[in-house]
C-alpha cells in the first residue's frame, strides 16, 4: 500500500497513481497541488508560443528585407544617393524595434548603403528627404501616423506574411 504524500499514512488508492489519501486535509493539499501543476503547464505552453512569435517575427523580417533589397537593387542609397553596389541593407526609416506597425510597410523600408545604415545610424535627416522624394509627402505623413500605432502580430499573420513575400521574391 502506498503512503499518503501529505500525512504519510498508508492508504488504499481508488485511482491509478493516487498520491494522497482521502482525508479532507490531504484532499485539500492534493487539489491545490494539481491546480499548481496545471498552471505550470499552461505557463510553459504560453512561453513556447511567445518564443514562436518572436522567431516568426525574425523570419518575416529576413524575407521582407530581402524583398526590399531586390526591389531597390537599381536605385541609389535612399539617404546619401550613392550607388548601392554589392552589399547594402534594407534600412528602416522608423526603426523596427519600436515601430511594429510599420516594420513590414514597404514605404518605411528602402535600400540603403552600409555606411548610412550602420555607421551613420540610418542617416535619418537625409533619409527623410530621400523618402519624401520617393513616396511623396502624403504617404510620408500617413507613414508617420501609422508608425505610432500599437501593433501585435499573430503567428498566423506572420506565416502568411512570410509566404506572401517568398512568393513575391520568386516573381521578381
Ligand atoms: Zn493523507
Ligand atoms: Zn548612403
Amino acid at each position: 500500500m502506498p503512503r499518503c504524500k501529505n500525512c504519510k499514512e498508508k492508504f488504499e488508492p481508488v485511482r491509478f497513481n493516487q498520491k494522497f489519501c482521502l482525508n479532507p486535509e490531504c484532499v485539500k493539499v492534493w487539489v491545490s497541488e494539481a491546480k499548481d501543476q496545471s498552471w505550470k503547464k499552461t505557463k510553459k505552453k504560453m512561453q513556447s508560443e511567445i518564443e514562436t512569435v518572436q522567431e516568426l517575427m525574425k523570419a518575416a523580417q529576413i524575407v521582407f528585407n530581402k524583398h526590399i533589397r531586390i526591389r531597390d537593387k537599381d536605385r541609389p542609397c535612399v539617404s546619401c544617393g550613392s550607388k548601392l553596389g554589392d552589399k547594402y541593407d534594407a534600412g528602416h526609416y522608423f526603426s523596427s524595434g519600436g515601430h511594429k506597425a510599420v516594420t513590414f510597410d514597404e514605404d518605411n523600408v528602402h535600400g540603403q548603403c552600409v555606411a548610412c545604415n550602420q555607421w551613420k545610424h540610418g542617416n535619418l535627416i537625409n533619409y527623410q528627404l530621400g523618402i519624401q522624394e520617393r513616396i511623396g509627402a502624403d504617404r510620408l505623413l500617413q507613414l508617420h501616423e501609422k508608425a505610432n500605432e500599437t501593433r501585435k502580430y499573430t503567428r498566423e499573420e506572420l506565416r502568411e506574411l512570410i509566404a506572401f513575400y517568398k512568393e513575391k521574391i520568386k516573381k521578381m
